[in-house]
């Protein structure tokens, strides 16, 4: 156990990790005090026998550019050569995740890295300022950051359902009415978005999700980027953070990476697509909750909790 922890953890100070312990648990759903234990326990996670195997036998190579790491490259964004692609599982996600990095964050500290090993085909990182143009799928996308101009996913719900009965519903719609009578239809518009919903489908007309991967101090830069004008912004729901990383001084609702993106997801399912979350993208956590998981039993050996 002791052999990579020190790597793994990167000399970080525990402090303030006992009580990080409940961050997980969601009081509308979970109530048993063993989840005081392991908040991720209930959680849908494929086996991690693949990476408690890697972790005894220690740092391997990067089967693309040899660097000897410990579970995964996080310069090539694939898993070691004690980690099989074949064990780790791979998610299908609803959006395409565009996760943009300032360059002075440590990669190897990021979570962003998970989600594009667990999700592959639909995960993209890209280093700032090298980010792609975005103005013309501007209505397509959205990016995940709180700020005064930033809307709820609830919000979102409402906003998508108005772009999509303007589609799915064109038909209906007066086409000689005047430009003026727009906003008063926009208002009644609420009412038929019940008779399109038999009509809809999981196209919402969103096709994709910006987040930015950076410590909270660093973000203004990327954010006041001009490529990233325009565009819809959305706050997450409020969660405690598990990182174990937690960034001193901060509130703990400032989430890693990945766990904006896995609750950004399950909120998009329940909120957005309307359907029931049965733990389809709980392995997003796969590593989150396996270090999670390392670092506690740590330090609870080492009898500092
Ligand atoms: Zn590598």
């Amino acid at each position: 156990m002791s052999l990579n922890l020190p790597t793994l953890l990167n000399q970080e100070s525990h402090r303030g990790f006992k009580k990080k312990i409940e961050c997980l648990k969601n009081p509308e759903s979970q109530t048993t005090s063993s989840l005081q234990d392991n908040p991720l326990q209930n959680l849908q996670i494929a086996s991690h026998e693949v990476l408690e195997k890697a972790q005894k036998s220690g740092r391997s190579k990067c089967p693309k550019c040899g660097s000897s790491r410990m579970f995964y490259c996080y310069s090539c964004y694939v898993p070691v050569e004690t980690v099989p692609t074949k064990q780790i599982p791979v998610l299908k996600l609803p959006l395409k995740i565009d996760i943009i990095k300032h360059p002075n964050e440590t990669d190897g500290k990021s979570t962003a890295v998970h989600a594009k090993l667990l999700a592959p085909e639909d995960v993209m990182i890209y280093t700032y300022p090298c980010i792609p143009e975005y103005e013309e799928k501007r209505h397509e996308i959205v990016l995940i950051f709180p700020g005064p101009n930033s809307i709820s996913l609830k919000d979102l719900d409402l906003h998508l359902q108005r772009n999509t009965k303007k589609n799915v519903c064109a038909e209906d719609d007066d086409s000689t009415a005047e430009p003026f009578l727009k906003q008063a239809r926009i208002e009644s518009e609420q009412q038929n978005i019940n008779e399109c919903k038999a009509n809809k489908t999981e196209d919402t007309g969103l096709k994709k999700i910006i987040f930015i991967d950076s410590t909270w101090n660093q973000t203004n830069k990327i954010i006041t980027d001009e490529r990233l004008q325009g565009l819809l912004q959305i706050e997450l729901k409020t969660r405690k953070t598990c990182f174990w990383r937690h960034q001193k001084g901060k509130p703990d609702t400032y989430l890693s990476t990945i766990e904006a993106i896995y609750y950004f997801l399950v909120d998009y399912h329940q909120e957005v697509l309307k359907k029931k979350y049965k733990g389809q993208y709980d392995n997003l956590l796969f590593f989150f909750s396996f270090m999670y998981t390392l670092i506690k039993n740590a330090k609870s050996s080492t009898g500092k909790e």
